[in-house]
């Protein structure tokens, strides 16, 4: 077994953590080449001490400068970098065989298709990053011969449930159905009126996972199934009307593949992200997470219901902006990363998130989403327009 050299981008966060527990239990085949943070920066040097990384990457200069510091005191060789060039270099660098890719948000993009041009095995948790540029990331990967897995619980469910080659269309392969579920998040049996007065507290507080804040508010709102609606019909190949949500508050279940013999496959497992990520690390191989054994007599009951679009209606936004295609995710992804920001910091109510995603996306023109630059403009010029629409309120 040869040892694979790893890139952790967003090292610090949910996702990042749970990918260095996964690979500090296997020393004889992981090594860590970068590990990267925005600004946490203490967070990131205790990382450092136990990973011993051969480059580590923050925002700012002046972070930078604190951390190559304190890493010398430690006498380590770590080299540290600053900035978007630095997470770009690390993820593509030659020595590196696997990418994590767990920076939250558009701030992914870049060094995601970094990766996934320099042809890596790319563990793809940053599903922003997939929903903005769909076709452009997936032609990517076919084109550069990237090794793409993913890491949300959902699609990597689909993953294992689907036949190993299952490009070119659902259909082909007998599948007739994709079972997508959800938790229904903290709010589940709420109503629209109830939910206009929730904290940003209430809203992080998610039953069943322990995620980072954007995401948690997106589990929320049911922006995220949105969100994962439309990077199932990238991974895939599948159209948005052969994906069914089903809200199945145990989180056991972490989703299905339905088959025209009648066949429902499905993963189950306990909510605890290590299981996706140490499968996207030893594909096809298995090794052990330091994940529990699934207890089914504790869980007892699993439980079914459909969304409900009246009181979540950014499921419905999603669905619409993958009709609409082009740049419509980019925007709905744009707009809601503004949102969820301005709700965080109390300056936006919590139904205020799916009425400013939908005015932006009123205010905004759907182009054909062909290059990069044209991805990014309407990246840029969506939040723009959020801003511009949460200073009038
Ligand atoms: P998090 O907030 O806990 O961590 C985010 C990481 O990205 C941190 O290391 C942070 O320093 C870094 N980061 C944030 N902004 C950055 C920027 N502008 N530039 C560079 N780095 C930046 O988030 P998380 O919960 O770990 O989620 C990460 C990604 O994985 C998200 O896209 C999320 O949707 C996805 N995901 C998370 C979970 C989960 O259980 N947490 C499950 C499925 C998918
Ligand atoms: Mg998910």
């Amino acid at each position: 077994m040869s040892l694979r050299r790893v890139t952790v981008l967003g090292a610090t966060g949910s996702i990042g953590t749970s990918t260095l527990d996964v690979i500090g239990r296997h020393p004889e085949r992981y090594r860590v080449h970068a590990l990267t943070a925005h600004r946490s920066r203490e967070a990131l040097l205790a990382l450092c001490l136990r990973h011993r990384p051969a480059v580590a990457v923050l925002d700012t200069e002046e972070d930078a400068a604190w951390l190559r510091r304190q890493l010398a005191e430690a006498q380590l060789a770590t080299e540290v970098r600053a900035g978007c060039r630095a997470l770009v270099e690390v993820a593509e660098a030659s020595e590196v065989d696997a990418v994590m890719s767990a920076i939250v948000g558009a701030a992914g993009l870049l060094p995601t298709l970094a990766a996934v041009k320099a042809g890596k095995r790319v563990l793809l948790a940053n599903k922003e990053a997939l929903v903005m540029s769909g076709a452009l990331f997936m032609d990517a990967v076919t084109r550069h011969g990237a090794t793409l897995l993913p890491i949300d619980s959902e699609h990597n469910a689909i993953y294992q449930c689907l036949p190993s080659e299952h490009r070119g269309g659902l259909g082909r392969h007998g599948v007739t159905q994709l079972l997508l579920t959800a938790s229904g998040g903290p709010f589940r049996g709420w109503s629209r009126d109830g939910l206009a007065s929730v904290t940003p507290d209430q809203a992080c507080d998610h039953p069943n996972w322990s995620m980072g804040r954007k995401i948690s508010v997106d589990s929320a709102t049911l922006m995220n199934k949105g969100l994962e609606l439309i990077e199932a019909c990238w991974l895939f190949d599948a159209r948005a009307d052969q994906i069914q949500v089903v809200v199945h508050p145990q989180s056991v279940i972490h989703s299905m593949a339905a088959y025209s013999d009648g066949s429902v496959i499905a993963q189950l497992g306990n909510p605890d992200m290590r299981t996706p990520i140490a499968y996207g690390l030893a594909w096809p191989e298995r090794i052990d997470a330091g994940v529990e054994a699934l207890d089914l007599f504790r869980i007892a009951r699993l439980d079914f219901e459909p969304a409900d679009e009246r009181a979540f209606p950014c499921l419905r936004l999603a669905r619409e902006a993958m009709a609409a295609g082009g740049t419509a995710p980019a925007v709905l992804n744009a707009a809601n990363e503004v949102a969820v920001e301005a709700f965080l910091a109390g300056r936006l109510g919590f139904t205020g998130i799916g009425e400013l995603v939908a005015r932006v996306r009123d205010a905004r023109p759907v182009e054909a989403a062909d290059d990069l630059e044209t991805i990014l403009e309407a990246d840029a010029l969506a939040r723009q327009a959020a801003y511009a629409r949460l200073a009038r309120q």
